[in-house]
C-alpha cells in the first residue's frame, strides 16, 4: 500500500470514529454539532487528494478556515495570513472576485446545483496562480439553514497553461494556413511562448543573404531589435548571429560575460537582457533560414522545459519562414518579366492603379508610353526566337538605362514595353522620353553575326486628360501607338480623338468585313497590263473591291491588313482566286486570247503551304491553264523565305504557274534576294516610275533594274504608269509590260470585255 492510500484509510477510519462519537454523545449545543460537523467534513474533504487546499466559510461569522495547503499553494507560510474573508478578497484578481462570490451567493440560495469556479490569484511573488475552487453547502440541522460552505483549492495553473497553449497553437496554425502576414505570426508565436515562461521575452531574425533581419519581437524594445536589423552574422555576433553562422543552438548564460556577445553586448546590457538562447530556424532541407531567439534579465541556461520549447518555437517559426519566403518567390515571379528583369504586365497593372489614385489625389500628370519595336516578329521569324529574346533583354536593359529613376519601365509582353513618366509637364517630358528611347533602341546590334538597327514605335497617352482610369488609358496608348505604325514607323505619336474614331472605323471594319463573302459585297476589277511593243492587253491584274452598305466602299488597304489580322486573309483569297480565273476562263471561251490573269497573294498566306493544293483545286475546279495564271507577291516574301518555303515556290512553278515580285525595288537588297528563287517577272514600284523623271538616280536605278533583271532572266513589268513621258522613258529602257492609269484604270470585267473587243 503506497503513503497516500495509507493515509486515506487513516482518514477514513476517523471519520468513522467521529461518525460513531457523533451518535453517541447525541451533542446538544448547535455549536458543538457544528464543529464536529466541521471535522468531518474537512476530512472526507482532505480524502480527495493531499494536494487540495481546503476551506471553510463561516457563512455567519465570514470566519475562514484556510488549511496549510491552500497558504502554501499561494506562496504563504501557516501563520501568514488571517482566517477571515478579507484574506480571500485581497488575494483573489479583482476582476474574478465578484464572479466567484455571485456563484457562491447562487449556490448558497440554492440557484445552482453545485459551487465550481475558477480564479485567479496573486501569488506571494505576485506570479498568477489559477486555482479551480469547489464547494458545498453545510446546513443546520435543525432548520436547514445554510451556516457554512466549505470547498477545496486545486492549482490549475500549469493545465491552463497547456490548454492556453494549446489553443495558441491552433491559432497560429491557422494564421499561416490563412496565409497572414509572417510579421503577424511571428509576434504571436513570440506571445505564445513568452506566456509560458514568466519574464521570457523572445525574437526571430531572418537570415537575408548573411544578413540578420528583423522578423518579429514584440517584447523586445523596437531600438534594441533596430540596432541588430541589418547585422551581418558571423562567430561573435551574439546568440543568434553565432547560430544563423554555425547552424547550431547556441545558449549564453550571462551576455555581459560571454565573448560571443563581446563585439554586441553594449547593444544588448542597456535594456536589461543578460541571457540569450538562440536556435537556428532551419527550412524543410535544413537550410538555415534565421535564428529564434529567447532572452532573460538575469543570467540563466534553460531548464528542460524551456529547451523543449527553444526547439519547437524554431520549428514553428521555421514553418512560417518558409512559406512566406515561397510566397515571396511567387509574387516576384509574377511581378517580374522573366526574360527581361522589368517589371511585368501584373506589376505594371498593379502600379499604374496606384498611381492613378494619387495622382487623382495630388492633382498630378503623367504621361504613359506605349513602346512597340517595329517588325520584330521579322527578326524572329529570320533570325530565330533566340535571337529574338535576346533582342528583348537589349531593348530592355536600354529603356531602364534611358529612364530617370523616377520614370517606371514594364515589359508587356511580346515586343511591347512601357514606360511611365511623371512630371508636371508630363507632355513636354514625354515626348523627350520618346526621343530618348529612340535614341537608345535605334544603336545598332550584333544578333547571330547580323548587324541590325531597331527601331520602335511609341503611343503617347496623358493622365488625366486622355484617360482618368486604367483602361481608357491603355486605350488611348494603344490607339495612338497604332497611329504611330501606320504614319511610317519609328515615331512616336500622342493621342487624338481622330485616332479613336480611325479605331472605331478599324472596329467596324473588323465586325464587317467576317460577313463581306456571303453577304455578296466583294467584287473584283481588272487593270490590264499592256505589251509596250505591240500595245496590246496581254493581262490584267485582279484588284480586290468591298461595298458595304454603310461604310460605302472600303479601301483594299483599309481591309487587306484586317484581314490578315482577323485570319480571314484565306477564305477572301480562296473567294478572288475562284472568281478570277472562272472570269479568265470565261473570256477564253468568249474567243478572246489567253490573258495572263495577275492575283495578289498577301504574304502570310504565300509562306503557308497550304496555298498550294489550294490553287490546284481552284484550276482543277474551274478549268484555268496555269501558265496563265500569275500569282503576285511582294518582296517581303522574298526576303523572309526559308529553305521550307521553297517548296511552295517549287511547287507552283512546276504546276506552271507564273510568279511575280510585286512593289519590286522597295524592300532592301532586292536583288541579293532572289539568287536561290524561281519567279517570272519583277514589278517595279510606282514609286521609281514617279519619280524617275525629276530624280536621275532614280531613273538610272530604275535603267538598272531592268537591264539586271533581264540579264537574270525576269520579265519586267512597271506599274503605276500614268503619262506618255514615262510610257516613252520605260519603252526606251526596255521594260516590255506597263500597268497603269495612262491604260486604264482597274475596271470591271465588262468593261474590259469592252477594252479587249477594240
Ligand atoms: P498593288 O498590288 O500595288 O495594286 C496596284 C494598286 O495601284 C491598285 O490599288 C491600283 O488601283 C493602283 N493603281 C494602278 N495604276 C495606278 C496608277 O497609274 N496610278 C495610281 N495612283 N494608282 C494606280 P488598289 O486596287 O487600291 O489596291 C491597293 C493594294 O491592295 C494593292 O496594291 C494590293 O497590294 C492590295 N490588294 C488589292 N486586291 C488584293 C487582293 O485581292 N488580294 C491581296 N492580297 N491584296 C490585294
Ligand atoms: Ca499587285
Amino acid at each position: 500500500m503506497n503513503a497516500l492510500n495509507k493515509s486515506k484509510c487513516l482518514l477514513l477510519d476517523e471519520i468513522h470514529k467521529l461518525r460513531a462519537e457523533l451518535a453517541a454523545v447525541k451533542l446538544t449545543t448547535e455549536n458543538r454539532t457544528s464543529e464536529l460537523y466541521k471535522r468531518v467534513d474537512l476530512f472526507s474533504l482532505a480524502t480527495r487528494g493531499a494536494n487540495d487546499g481546503l476551506w471553510d466559510w463561516n457563512l455567519e461569522t465570514d470566519e475562514v478556515y484556510y488549511s496549510p495547503r491552500w497558504k502554501s499553494m499561494l506562496g504563504y507560510g501557516e501563520n501568514e495570513l488571517d482566517n477571515n474573508l478579507e484574506t480571500w478578497a485581497s488575494l483573489v484578481y479583482p476582476d474574478d472576485k465578484s464572479m466567484a462570490l455571485e456563484k457562491a451567493q447562487d449556490y448558497i440560495a440554492s440557484r445552482s446545483d453545485s459551487y465550481e469556479v475558477e480564479m485567479r490569484m496573486h501569488h506571494k511573488d505576485s506570479h498568477k496562480v489559477v486555482v479551480l475552487s469547489r464547494g458545498f453547502l453545510v446546513t443546520r440541522e435543525s432548520d436547514n439553514k445554510p451556516i457554512r460552505l466549505v470547498g477545496t483549492h486545486v492549482d490549475i495553473t500549469e493545465r491552463k497553461k497547456a490548454e492556453a497553449f494549446d489553443n495558441n497553437h491552433a491559432e497560429i496554425l491557422e494564421m499561416i494556413a490563412l496565409g497572414r502576414p509572417a510579421s503577424d505570426i511571428y509576434d504571436a508565436i513570440a506571445l505564445m511562448y513568452e506566456g509560458r515562461h514568466s519574464g521570457l521575452r523572445c525574437s526571430m531574425l531572418e537570415l537575408h543573404g548573411n544578413k540578420l533581419m528583423h522578423g518579429g519581437a514584440p517584447s523586445l524594445p523596437k531600438e534594441y531589435c533596430n540596432a541588430l536589423h541589418g547585422m551581418e552574422n558571423g562567430p561573435g555576433v551574439g546568440s543568434c548571429g553565432t547560430a544563423t553562422y554555425t547552424g547550431k543552438r547556441v545558449l549564453v548564460e550571462d551576455i555581459e560575460t560571454d565573448c560571443k556577445w563581446e563585439k554586441i553586448k553594449h547593444i544588448a546590457l542597456p535594456y536589461g537582457l543578460r541571457c540569450c538562447w538562440s536556435e537556428p530556424i532551419k527550412n524543410s532541407h535544413g537550410e538555415v533560414l534565421g535564428a529564434f531567439g529567447m532572452y532573460y534579465n538575469h543570467p540563466a541556461l534553460p531548464n528542460e522545459e524551456e529547451s523543449n520549447d527553444l526547439k519547437s518555437a524554431a520549428r514553428l517559426a521555421g514553418i512560417v519562414m518558409e512559406r512566406d519566403q515561397a510566397q515571396k518567390r511567387i509574387r516576384a515571379l509574377a511581378y517580374t518579366d522573366e526574360l527581361t528583369g522589368l517589371a511585368s504586365r501584373a506589376h505594371f497593372y498593379q502600379h499604374l492603379e496606384k498611381l492613378i489614385k494619387t495622382s487623382d489625389r495630388h492633382n498630378h500628370r503623367f504621361g504613359l508610353l506605349y513602346i512597340d519595336l517595329d517588325d520584330f516578329k521579322d527578326v524572329n521569324d529570320s533570325l530565330g526566337h533566340d535571337a529574338g529574346d535576346l533582342l528583348l533583354k537589349i531593348i530592355a536593359k536600354r529603356l531602364e538605362s534611358t529612364c530617370r529613376a523616377i520614370d517606371y519601365v514594364a515589359r508587356l509582353g511580346g515586343d511591347e514595353f512601357c514606360i511611365i513618366a511623371e512630371e508636371i509637364d508630363a507632355d513636354y517630358h514625354a515626348a523627350n522620353v520618346a526621343q530618348r528611347c529612340f535614341d537608345a533602341i535605334s544603336q545598332p546590334v550584333e544578333l547571330a553575326s547580323r548587324k541590325l538597327t531597331p527601331t520602335c514605335s511609341i503611343g503617347i497617352a496623358r493622365y488625366p486628360d486622355d484617360g482618368e482610369d486604367i483602361s481608357t488609358l491603355l486605350k488611348a496608348a494603344d490607339i495612338s501607338l497604332y497611329a504611330a505604325k501606320e504614319n511610317g514607323k519609328n515615331q512616336y505619336a500622342f493621342y487624338k480623338l481622330e485616332f479613336t474614331r480611325k479605331a472605331e472605323y478599324r472596329f467596324q471594319i473588323e465586325q464587317c468585313l467576317r460577313e463581306a463573302i456571303e453577304k455578296h459585297q466583294l467584287s473584283l476589277v481588272y487593270q490590264p497590263q499592256i505589251k509596250l511593243k505591240t500595245g496590246k492587253i496581254i493581262g490584267v491584274e485582279a484588284l480586290l473591291r468591298w461595298h458595304h452598305p454603310l461604310l460605302g466602299q472600303v479601301p483594299p488597304a483599309d481591309f487587306i491588313a484586317t484581314a490578315e489580322k482577323i485570319g480571314m486573309i484565306k477564305s477572301l483569297t480562296e473567294w478572288v482566286l475562284r472568281t478570277a480565273c472562272r472570269q479568265a476562263v470565261a473570256w477564253k471561251n468568249e474567243g478572246y486570247p489567253g490573258l495572263r490573269m495577275a492575283i495578289n497573294i498577301s504574304p502570310s498566306h504565300f509562306l503557308d503551304y497550304a496555298i498550294v493544293p489550294l490553287i490546284n483545286r481552284i484550276i482543277d475546279e474551274t478549268g484555268m491553264a496555269p501558265a496563265e495564271l500569275e500569282l503576285e507577291i511582294t518582296e517581303i516574301v522574298v526576303q523572309k523565305t526559308y529553305p521550307q518555303h521553297h517548296l511552295v515556290f517549287q511547287d507552283l512553278k512546276d504546276r506552271g504557274i507564273q510568279l511575280t515580285i510585286d512593289d519590286f525595288g522597295t524592300g532592301f537588297s532586292a536583288f541579293a534576294s532572289l539568287k536561290n528563287l524561281n519567279v517570272d517577272f519583277l514589278k517595279i514600284d510606282k514609286h521609281f516610275v514617279d519619280d524617275m523623271l525629276v530624280n536621275n538616280k532614280i531613273l538610272i536605278l530604275i535603267s538598272s533594274m531592268i537591264e539586271m533583271g533581264h540579264k537574270l532572266g525576269y520579265g519586267i513589268i512597271a506599274k503605276g504608269v500614268e503619262t506618255l513621258e514615262q510610257l516613252n522613258i520605260l519603252t526606251n529602257l526596255g521594260c516590255e509590260t506597263a500597268q497603269g492609269y495612262l491604260f486604264s484604270e482597274p475596271v470591271n470585267a465588262n468593261e474590259i470585255t469592252k477594252l479587249l473587243s477594240r
